[in-house]
């Protein structure tokens, strides 16, 4: 669930309300702040001194504020609070949900700021995460040897942290610590780097260094499904690790559910000429900055976040303004309503064990018990609220589980929530730059088995080691994915249990900024329940999208809705909502210049926006479909197989992390077990031949290189035409495709400028698709057999060059 923009309970408002309140009830906890000074952390056996702490001495002072804001967990104390739905119900209410607990409890500890910035990535204060204790950072949990390992740790993180775009060396990350804990070093480093903690993301000198083998080992070879942000992330990890990687996505371009829609004036062509605005249509806010890997890459890139403002002004439907009071009562009515709610199914979970029923259908038992909200207004304020919860779930209150719907909480990024101006796109353009991406490639079928995998798309076939499927849980529940042998019932259950909900947008660029510039949202009530969720947010992207531009957002039954209407339809109707908010204060709302209504449910490779915990799903069938199948063959990734930071950006980013380093775990334990396990190593033997003549092409042009009949004169015969794939992550193992061609088709394609239009010849006006050497015809193999016979100069070290190196990824 991704945070919505209002109603967190607000423990310091006036308790003014009709509900009774037992006196036997807690009083609402503020959240534990830490200390305003961390006192310096010491252990009895490290010591990290002050002059070896991380400076930020080369960071521009405006990196500086930046980073203070996504490392400091409370930057502007004096700030209201932001009003967002309540956060800590089920950290409060569960006994079970320890790390949560422990994380409340080392908060309030007193620690140092490597301490807390390790808290900010997701570390608890003294324990270590499962990741850490599963590769065997220390020999015994618990011991003192943890708690250095711990400092360690910390010290690492954060001495990364205070420069992001520089490439921590070894050597800089053990300068500072004494030498007899070099082991926990060596350790400490190596966890971190392969988890994907530090040294990540794409400024210059990171991208660099992150193009080959760290270690110089090559590994087996990974065919990842989907170039969203985890399949993105994964892959990039993935190739630092030593794979072999190729990318199938579907769509034609990278970013799956983030993409940044650029607005044009009058008749913009797109190539530039008007672009006035860039809107996310999809993933738009980073929730929370602390510790955010987007925050990080948002450095890299020298892009400033602009913070959400709080400040959030209602309409009612005739355009007045709600009064604060009003709206301030209804807020704490309704965050009470949840507290009841979750004291309820706490009792529930302590009794009866497994009932479940709709959060909605609770609040509502409720609201009519305490009398809440029963005048028309703040029925309307409720129903605004609620409305933000279905947005926050991309679901109705009816689908939602009471008992675990908000089973994320305790992991919430902290810090401000902000919009990246320009557009998520730019992530997205970083991180898929060099990556050998096949686009228009929708997977049908993902064969596994004890020697690989084999993954289908229309018509052509990818051979691999692992597969990687990143797919949203929406496809996966339509089952346009066959898996084969099938998927275990397990997981097959918790694909069905776990929901995927809608969210639309209305994005519209206007010719000025009639709503004022002082605010980032407001929202509009409405009297009609089933539809309060249509438009009940406006989104100003003004200040970050370089024009006037306003997103509207509809969520709940309104969302489902939506899709059937036209978008003509659609645009008429938030016009006269914003006409009634707007004309009664003089201000005349002009026609939209350009609006695009988007339509995530219908989309065929999503199916709906993000995933929810529906009644009878919990935060374990996130686990379980993060679980791989096949004996280590095929890896899950993607928003909806994270338990901590599920239907967000950054949960899908961390997670295609987690699964590069799970990969690198399964394939050193195969490894080193006496099972052989690069079984596509043996397939490409055969192939060698085509290797060794391709070191002399008899024509060259960018990643193109063509192999003719030896028969001179004749412009019609055949010629074997291969293609590198991937050219920009330089250093890593070349991926490389072909195709038979005429000898003057190659010709021609000499010709043309530029790979991208010979791709597009190639594919458009010859009508040829690029296959993997398996896919070669006979024709081919007679081919090569006389190139051959024509070329005996070709020498044994020529020949070594390439063997073996260049397809353990390969169409069929
Ligand atoms: C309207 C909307 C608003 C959102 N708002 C926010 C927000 O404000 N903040 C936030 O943090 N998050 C938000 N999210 C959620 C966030 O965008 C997602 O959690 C995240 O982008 C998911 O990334 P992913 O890599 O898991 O999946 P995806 O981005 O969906 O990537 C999966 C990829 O797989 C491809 N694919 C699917 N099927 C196939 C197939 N058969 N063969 C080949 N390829 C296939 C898809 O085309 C896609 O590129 C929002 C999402 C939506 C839709």
């Amino acid at each position: 669930m991704h945070s919505p923009h209002k109603t967190e309970l607000n423990s310091e408002q006036p308790m003014d309300t009709q509900m009774s309140e037992p006196s036997s009830e807690p009083p609402s906890q503020p959240p534990s702040q830490p200390p305003s000074e961390p006192p310096q952390l010491q252990n009895d056996n490290i010591t990290i001194s002050p002059e070896n702490q991380p400076q930020n001495s080369s960071d521009s002072s405006s990196q500086q504020q930046q980073q203070q804001q996504e490392q400091d967990p409370n930057p502007n104390p004096t700030l209201p609070r932001k009003r967002r739905r309540r956060k800590k119900f089920f950290t409060e209410l569960t006994a079970t949900t320890s790390l949560s607990k422990t994380r409340k409890n080392d908060v309030a500890k007193d620690c140092d700021d490597e301490a807390l910035i390790a808290i900010s990535v997701g570390f608890p204060v003294d324990s270590l995460t499962e990741e850490e204790i599963e590769a065997n950072v220390v020999k015994t949990i618990g011991g003192s040897e943890q708690s250095n390992y711990i400092i360690v740790r910390n010290h690492i993180l954060a001495r990364w942290r205070s420069d992001v775009n520089v490439w921590l060396t070894y050597d800089k990350a053990v300068k500072s610590i004494r030498s007899e804990h070099k082991g926990l070093v060596d350790v400490a480093y190596r966890f971190l780097i392969e988890h994907g903690y530090i040294n990540f993301g794409v400024s210059p000198e990171i991208k660099a260094k992150k193009n080959s083998s760290f270690d110089g080992i090559e590994r087996g070879s990974v065919i990842v499904i989907g170039a969203g942000l985890a399949g993105l992330v994964a892959a990039r990890q993935l190739v630092f690790l030593g794979f072999k990687v190729c990318i199938l996505e579907g769509r034609d371009r990278p970013g799956g559910r983030v993409k940044t829609k650029r607005m044009f004036d009058g008749g913009g062509g797109g190539d530039g000429d008007g672009l006035v605005a860039a809107a996310d249509l999809g993933g738009s806010v980073l929730t929370g900055v602390n510790g955010n890997p987007l925050g990080v890459l948002a450095r890299q890139l020298d892009l400033p976040l602009h913070k959400v403002r709080d400040i959030c002004p209602l309409y009612m439907p005739d355009g007045k303004c709600v009064d604060s009071e009003v709206d301030s009562r209804v807020e704490v009515l309704f965050n009470k309503l949840l507290e009841r709610v979750c004291k309820l199914r706490q009792a529930m979970i302590d009794e009866v064990k497994s009932v479940d029923v709709p959060l909605g259908t609770a609040l509502e038992a409720f609201r009519r018990v305490y009398k809440v909200a029963e005048d028309k207004e703040e029925r309307m304020l409720l129903n605004w609220h609620l409305a933000n919860l279905e947005y926050a779930n991309a679901t109705l209150m009816s689908n939602l589980s009471m008992a675990y719907w908000d089973q994320d909480d305790p992991y919430e990024m902290g810090g401000d929530h902000c919009f990246i101006p320009g557009g998520n796109e730019t992530f997205v353009r970083a991180l898929a730059e060099g990556l050998p991406i096949f686009y228009g490639r929708t997977v049908e079928c993902i064969k596994y088995g004890s020697d690989g995998v084999l993954v289908c798309t229309d018509g052509q076939q990818f051979r691999a080691d692992m597969a990687l499927c990143t797919v949203p849980l929406g496809v996966l529940k339509k089952e346009s994915i066959k898996f084969v042998p099938d998927l275990p019932q397990s997981k097959k259950d918790a694909i069905h249990r776990l929901g995927f909900g809608l969210l639309n947008k209305v994005v519209m660029l206007f010719p000025t900024n009639f709503w004022g510039g002082n605010i980032d949202t407001f929202g509009h009530l409405t009297e009609d329940l089933s539809m309060r969720g249509e438009f009940f947010l406006f989104y100003s992207y003004a200040s970050v999208s370089g024009g006037p531009l306003l997103v509207a957002l509809v969520a709940g039954e309104a969302a489902l809705r939506f899709e059937m209407m036209s978008p003509l339809e659609s645009v008429k109707r938030v016009l006269e909502v914003l006409k009634d908010i707007f004309h009664p204060k003089g201000i005349v709302v002009p026609e939209p210049v350009q609006a695009v209504c988007t339509r995530w449910g219908k989309d065929e490779f999503a199916y709906g926006s993000y995933s929810y915990v529906a009644v009878g799903s919990s935060g374990d069938d996130y686990d379980i479909l993060s679980e791989s199948i096949g004996d280590g063959r095929v890896f899950f990734a993607g928003e909806a197989t994270s338990k901590q930071y599920p239907a967000t950006m950054h949960g899908a980013f961390m997670s295609g992390m987690r699964e590069a380093a799970n990969i690198l775990r399964v394939t050193k334990r195969k490894s080193q077990s006496s099972v052989p396990f690069n079984a596509t190593t043996n397939i490409d033997e055969e192939n060698d031949d085509l290797d060794n003549l391709f070191v002399k092409p008899d024509l060259s042009f960018g990643s193109f290189s063509a192999l003719f009949n030896p028969n001179p004169n004749d412009l019609d015969s055949s010629s074997i035409l291969r293609v590198k794939i991937g050219g920009a992550v330089s250093n890593s193992p070349s991926l490389y495709l072909y195709a038979l061609l005429s000898k003057k088709q190659v010709i021609q394609l000499s010709q043309i400028e530029g790979d991208e239009n010979r791709m597009r010849m190639l594919n458009h006006d010859f009508g040829v698709s690029l296959v993997g050497k398996k896919g070669l015809s006979s024709t081919a193999e007679s081919l090569i057999a006389n190139i051959k016979l024509l070329r005996p100069q070709l020498n044994e070290a020529e020949n070594g060059l390439v063997h073996g190196k260049d397809s353990c990824i390969m169409e069929e």
